[in-house]
């Protein structure tokens, strides 16, 4: 798909061997975040106890010219791998603080969350940036979110992670662990990382409610999520079936699209209004 995304002369020069395909498509992401292709949909966050709405997901879509939109899947492996990720996320802080700082600075109990990945810890100027961009609209970087996937984290060596994670912290930052159970084995090391949310990925809800002992999977998994003290969120909840399940046990918030699809900033913050007390 995302070669129909590269404009003609790049792609003959990806063709002539004189140019990468990864290159040809980090062309073409840079001039997305000039011509403003990127937009953000919000998938609600809802509390588990109350059913309220405590706030989002930032998630990226690409509005392509030619191709249409374009699902995050697709681009984001190349992003990252070309360091493009950087600045497109930096227009998704912008771009956030733009159509959600109002609504922010009105609920200073909800708030956002948006992916990084150790490629924007690498880059030191990134968090500075984000948090300079976020106090220009006078939003606190303790309503932010930074989600990390859980495989990410095993990746990296333990010291300058930690360094990086530290400095999120220290300007204010929340942390999450996401795709929880997903990753490799030695989860024990993630102790050693404060984290204030761990994200259980949607794929040990399907298991845990199509197949047969999946529940026990997820039992298991979820007492090691619990066993880190942070509050424990469960993503891809789908249907009523998913929302039983889960109903008797011990989680804080749930994601999915039982409760909504991602939305665009006013629908989501028409949808906060209808699901929350005033
Ligand atoms: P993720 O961070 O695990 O995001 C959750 C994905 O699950 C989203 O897909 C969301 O739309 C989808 N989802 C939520 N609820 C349900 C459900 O009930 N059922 C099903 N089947 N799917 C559900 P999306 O938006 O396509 O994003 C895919 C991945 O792309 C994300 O996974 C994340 O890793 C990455 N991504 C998205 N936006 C960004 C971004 O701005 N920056 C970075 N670095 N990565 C991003
Ligand atoms: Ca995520
Ligand atoms: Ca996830
Ligand atoms: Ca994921």
């Amino acid at each position: 798909l995302l070669l129909g995304a590269v404009p003609y002369l790049l792609w003959r020069r990806v063709k002539q061997g004189r140019c990468h395909l990864s290159h040809a498509v980090s062309h073409e992401l840079a001039r997305a975040i000039r011509r403003h292709e990127f937009f953000i949909q919000y998938l609600p966050t809802m509390n588990h106890e109350t059913g309220e709405c405590i706030g989002a997901e930032a998630l990226i879509r690409w509005r392509h010219p030619r191709q249409g939109i374009i699902m995050p899947d697709l681009f984001i492996p190349i992003a990252e791998r070309t360091g493009m990720i950087v600045p497109m996320t930096q227009w998704l802080i912008e771009q956030l603080a733009v159509e959600m700082g109002g609504w922010l600075r009105a609920h200073p109990e909800c708030y956002l969350s948006l992916n990084v990945s150790s490629a924007h810890f690498e880059s030191k100027l990134f968090l500075r940036r984000a948090v300079q961009t976020l106090q220009r609209h006078g939003i606190a970087p303790d309503q932010i979110t930074l989600e990390i996937t859980e495989r990410d984290l095993l990746d990296k060596s333990d010291e300058s992670t930690r360094k990086a994670l530290q400095l999120a912290n220290q300007y204010g930052f929340k942390l999450a662990i996401d795709d929880f159970g997903t990753g490799y084995n030695n989860l024990a090391r993630l102790y050693e990382f404060g984290f204030e949310l761990i994200k259980i990925d949607r794929s040990l809800v399907r298991t845990a409610v199509d197949k047969q002992g999946g529940d026990r999977v997820f039992d298991a998994v979820l007492t090691v999520a619990n066993g880190y003290g942070a509050p424990v969120l469960v993503e891809g909840v789908e249907q009523i079936t998913d929302v039983a399940f889960l109903a008797t046990r011990s989680i804080h918030s749930l994601q999915g699209w039982y409760f909504s699809r991602p939305v665009g900033a006013a629908d989501f913050q028409q949808f906060h209004g209808r699901h929350s007390s005033p």
